[in-house]
């Protein structure tokens, strides 16, 4: 098994779950591949008119509870495996927040920073035409992940529109607002890490208010987490990163500052009167709350021991390897698993689907407070899992979210 192939950590991850559950032989092999999974190849015409041909995938692991629901990642280092291992935490993602859901993750390799935005345009459209045939309202609804936007879902939603021949808003989610978007999607993976936060906070008897946090990764998720952990915690960001490096400022980083020096520049680094710091260190500094809200294995054997966050809010997925969550457990540091901490995205994409299918639109004060009930409760049946069987909390996590698809393959007689 090697540290760094999230299809395996997330095999190893149900493993063990299995085992405690005592799942049959048959229910364990079903759960732990994905049921299809489509390789495409996508020519594109670029601006200079040549053509070249992108790799996408899209995999749906399971939709024992409902349609395959997950979002779909443009990055350079793409995998069929890191593919496969999203999607599988998609399905205990929609478990554990126990929305009517299953579990795909779709990408294609690229790196978008070099792409125009026209040739961005053909390149969402090329995806669609490629996989058309297995998504679908009722079916599989991608939605964004890393380096996907609400404008690439709108190109997408039309030319899946265009090949169906009807306005099929359904068959995305993370819209802009004007094309059957809900309100309060933008920020709700954030927001929902951030409400898990809050219990785990109030749990932990850790008075939160000008506490200090740390967010790795400053996009979607963690340029909210930022803005959110100043509104609704009181907290003082002292330190954030995004590809390029990090910054540091020990009396807070200001959300609004911070976010102007990122459009302006294209990175929080260089920002005035904050001293810079590597990704690393800042895994490292002595906070209450850490945020990873970049990408996979970055809290690893190496540097578990050295982490001194209280409180580890994973807004990204897989951050943490089955080592260090072992190594986190024993050193006593509250690991909020990724597949409960960013469900908040997933779940208002679920909020949208409703809307989209009634026509009917909610106002953004519903929407967070269904937001609110849903993350409270998921983090409640977590953390009773955790007490009730003695384990740390991502394996409760899984506890509580495989029983529940297991349950739904059993009800349907598929095992
Ligand atoms: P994004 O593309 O908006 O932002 C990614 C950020 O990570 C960028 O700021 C980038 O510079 C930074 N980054 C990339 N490599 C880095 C590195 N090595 N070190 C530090 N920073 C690095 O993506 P996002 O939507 O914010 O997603 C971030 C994570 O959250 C991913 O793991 C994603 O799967 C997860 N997530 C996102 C959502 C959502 O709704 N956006 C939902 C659930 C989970």
């Amino acid at each position: 098994m090697s540290e760094n192939n999230p299809f395996e950590i997330a095999q190893r991850q149900l493993d063990e779950a299995a085992a405690i559950l005592g799942l049959d032989p048959a229910t364990h092999a079903l759960l732990r591949e994905p049921l299809r999974e489509l390789t495409v190849n996508i020519p594109v015409r670029m601006d200079d008119g040549s053509v070249r041909i992108f790799k996408g995938y899209r995999v749906q692991y399971n939709d024992a509870r409902g349609a395959c629901k997950g979002g779909l990642r443009w990055h350079p280092d793409e995998t069929l495996d890191t593919v496969r291992a999203l999607a599988a935490w998609m399905t205990w993602k929609t478990a554990v927040v126990d929305i009517p859901l299953g579990g795909g993750k779709g990408g294609v390799v690229c790196n978008p920073k070099e792409l125009s935005p026209t040739e961005q345009e053909r390149l969402a459209r090329g995806y669609i035409r490629a996989v058309w045939k297995i998504i679908g309202e009722d079916t599989d609804i991608p939605a964004p992940d890393v380096y996907t936007n609400p404008q690439i879902m709108a190109w997408m939603m039309d030319e899946y529109s265009i090949i169906r021949g009807y306005f099929a808003p359904g068959v995305i989610t993370g819209k802009p607002l004007a094309l059957g978007g809900s309100a309060g999607r933008e920020d709700a993976t954030a927001r929902g890490g951030i409400y898990t936060v809050r219990e785990a906070a109030k749990m932990l008897d850790i008075e939160l208010r000008g506490k200090t946090a740390a967010i790795q990764g400053y996009g979607n998720a963690g340029q909210f987490a930022h803005q959110l952990a100043e509104e609704i915690l009181g907290m003082r960001v002292v330190a954030v990163s995004d590809s390029k490096g990090g910054i540091f400022q020990e009396d807070g980083l200001g959300f609004q500052a911070t976010l102007r020096h990122k459009k302006g520049t294209g990175s929080v680094v260089g920002m005035p009167n904050t001293i810079s710091l590597s990704n690393s260190e800042l895994m490292e500094m002595e906070v209450t709350v850490l945020f990873p809200a970049a990408l996979e294995h970055v809290i690893t054997a190496e540097n578990a021991g050295q982490i001194k966050a209280k409180i580890v809010a994973e807004l990204a997925n897989g951050p943490t390897t089955p080592e260090a969550d072992k190594i986190l457990h024993e050193r006593g540091v509250y690991v909020i698993p990724d597949f409960l901490c960013n469900a908040g995205g997933v779940t208002v994409s679920y909020f949208e689907l409703v809307q989209n299918a009634y026509d009917y639109y909610w106002p953004l004060a519903t929407v967070h407070e269904r937001l609110d009930n849903k993350m409270t409760a998921a983090f409640q049946a977590v953390h009773k899992m955790a007490q009730a069987k003695r384990v740390h909390n991502r394996l409760a996590a899984y506890l509580v979210a495989v029983e529940r698809v297991a349950e739904a393959a059993k009800l349907r007689g598929w095992v």
